[in-house]
C-alpha cells in the first residue's frame, strides 16, 4: 500500500526526521489560505499522485500549463495560481503509464535553498532477505537512469538484523556521500529515525529524492515515498487509514473488496485460475503461445458463485482484455460452482469476447455438464496447453 508524499513525510516527521512546513489543499478555495500560513520567500506547489517523476512530468490539459507537477512560486497569489492549475487535471510521469493520474490533493511547502540533492532509500532487499540501505550522491533524478549509466555511483548496504541499524552504517552513508562535521553527525540520527520507521511501520519501501543538504548545511527530506507491506497492514490501523482509494486500480480495488487475489496488468487474455501457482504457469503458458496475460486471479480454494461471479465481472470490466481463459485444478474448488459463477456472471454482463474453459479435478463431469448445458459459446479446453492454445488462436486469429 502506497501513500502520498505529504502523509509520509508527517510520519517520517513524528519520527523526528527533518521536513519543511507545509499545508495539503485539497479543493481550490484553499490554497490562499494554505500558502498564507507559510513564511516564504519561496513556496513549492507539488501535485500529490501515487507515483514519482512529477517535476518532470507533463499535465494532459493544456490550462495545467507546460511546468510539471512540483513548481516553485514567489508569492502566495502565484502559489494560489499553480494550485488552481493542477488541482482536477491528469499528470502523465514515468511512473503513471500514458494514461496519466487525476491530482486531487496539492501539497504547498516552505521552499528551500538546496545546495546539493542526494538520493537514499531503504528497501527490502529480496536477494540477501534484509533491509538494504541504497545512497548515491546522484539525487533529484531518476534512479534507474544512474543505476544502469553510472552503476558505481550507489552504494547499497546490507543490515544484518541481529544487530539492526548501528551508527557505523550512518557513517558509511554519510562519507559515501561526501558529507562532512555535523552532516555526519545528523546522518547517523537521521538514518536510524528512518530505520526505527521502516521497521516498526513494516514498510516495503522508503525512498528520499532528494535528500537536500541545503545552504546552511543542513539535511533535510525534500520528498519522500514510502510504501507498505499490504500483508501487515493490519497491524496498522493508523496507516490503514492513510489509503487513497482513489489512487487504486479500480479492478484491483474491487478485488480486494471480495477478497480475490488479483493484480492488473497490460496484456489482452483475462485469467481466472485458482491457485497462485497455477495462476503462475497460466501467465506464463499464455505468454509462451504468443499473448500477454491481462490479470493475475487467484479465485482461491474456497471461492463461492457469487465470489466467481464477481472476479469474472472484474475480469469483463477490463476494456484490454480480448479474451478470457478459466483454468481450473478442482481439489477444494469444485468444477461445478466455478461453471456456475461463470455462467451466472456471464448470463449478468454477457459475454463480448471468447471464452476458453478448461476444467479438471473435482466434480469436473457435473462442471462441463452445466458448461454444455448453458448454451454459452464456450470453447473448451483439454488440458492446460490446448486450453492456452486455444485462447491465443481466438483472440489472434
Ligand atoms: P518528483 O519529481 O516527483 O520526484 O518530486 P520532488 O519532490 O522530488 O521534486 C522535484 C524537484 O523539484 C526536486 O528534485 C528539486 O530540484 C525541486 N524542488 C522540490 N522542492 C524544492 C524546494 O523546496 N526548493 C527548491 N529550490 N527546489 C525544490
Ligand atoms: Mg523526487
Amino acid at each position: 500500500m502506497n501513500i502520498h508524499e505529504y502523509q509520509a513525510k508527517q510520519l517520517l516527521k513524528s519520527y523526528g526526521c527533518p521536513v519543511s512546513d507545509g499545508r495539503v489543499v485539497l479543493k481550490a478555495d484553499e490554497a490562499k489560505t494554505a500558502a498564507g500560513e507559510l513564511d516564504g520567500p519561496l513556496w513549492v506547489v507539488k501535485a500529490q499522485i501515487h507515483a514519482g517523476g512529477r517535476g518532470k512530468g507533463k499535465f494532459k490539459e493544456p490550462e495545467a500549463g507546460e511546468k510539471g507537477g512540483v513548481r516553485l512560486a514567489k508569492s502566495v497569489e502565484e502559489a494560489e495560481a499553480m494550485a488552481k492549475q493542477m488541482l482536477g487535471k491528469t499528470l502523465v510521469t514515468h511512473q503513471t503509464g500514458p494514461a496519466g493520474k487525476q491530482v486531487n490533493r496539492i501539497y504547498i511547502e516552505d521552499g528551500s535553498d538546496i545546495s546539493r540533492e542526494l538520493y537514499l532509500a531503504l528497501l527490502v532487499d529480496r536477494g540477501s532477505s534484509r533491509v538494504s540501505i541504497v545512497c548515491s550522491t546522484e539525487g533529484g533524478m531518476d534512479i534507474e537512469e544512474v543505476a544502469a549509466s553510472t552503476p558505481e555511483k550507489i552504494l547499497n548496504l546490507v543490515i544484518d538484523p541481529a544487530t539492526g541499524y548501528m551508527p557505523y552504517h550512518g557513517r558509511r552513508v554519510a562519507f559515501s556521500l561526501g558529507l562532512e562535521g555535523a552532516q555526519v553527525k545528523q546522518m547517523v540520527a537521521l538514518l536510524g529515525n528512518l530505520y526505527r520507521a521502516f521497521t516498526e511501520k513494516d514498510m516495503e519501501m522508503l525512498e528520499i529524492n532528494p535528500l537536500i543538504v541545503m545552504e546552511d548545511g543542513n539535511l533535510k527530506l525534500l520528498d519522500a515515498k514510502v510504501g507498505f507491506d499490504g500483508n501487515a497492514i493490519y497491524r496498522h490501523q493508523d496507516i490503514a487509514a492513510l489509503r487513497d482509494e482513489t489512487e487504486e486500480d479500480p479492478k484491483e480495488l474491487a478485488a480486494s473488496k471480495f477478497d480475490l487475489n488479483y493484480i492488473a496488468l497490460d496484456g489482452e487474455i483475462g485469467c481466472m485460475v485458482n491457485g497462485a501457482g497455477l495462476a503462475m504457469a497460466t501467465m506464463d503458458i499464455i505468454k509462451l503461445y504468443g499473448a500477454e496475460p491481462a490479470n493475475f486471479l487467484d479465485v482461491g480454494g474456497g471461492a463461492t458463485k457469487e465470489k466467481v461471479t464477481e472476479a469474472f465481472k472484474i475480469i469483463t470490466s477490463d476494456p484490454n482484455v480480448k479474451g478470457i481463459l478459466v483454468n481450473i485444478f478442482g481439489g477444494i474448488m469444485r468444477c461445478d460452482v466455478i461453471a456456475e459463477g461463470v455462467i451466472a456472471a456471464v448470463k449478468e454482463v454477457g459475454l463480448k469476447v471468447p471464452l476458453v474453459v478448461r476444467l479438471e479435478g473435482t466434480n469436473v463431469e457435473k462442471g462441463k455438464e452445466i458448461i454444455n448445458n448453458s448454451g454459452l459459446d464456450v470453447i473448451a479446453g483439454d488440458n492446460l496447453a490446448d486450453a492456452a492454445q486455444k485462447i491465443v488462436k481466438a483472440v489472434k486469429g
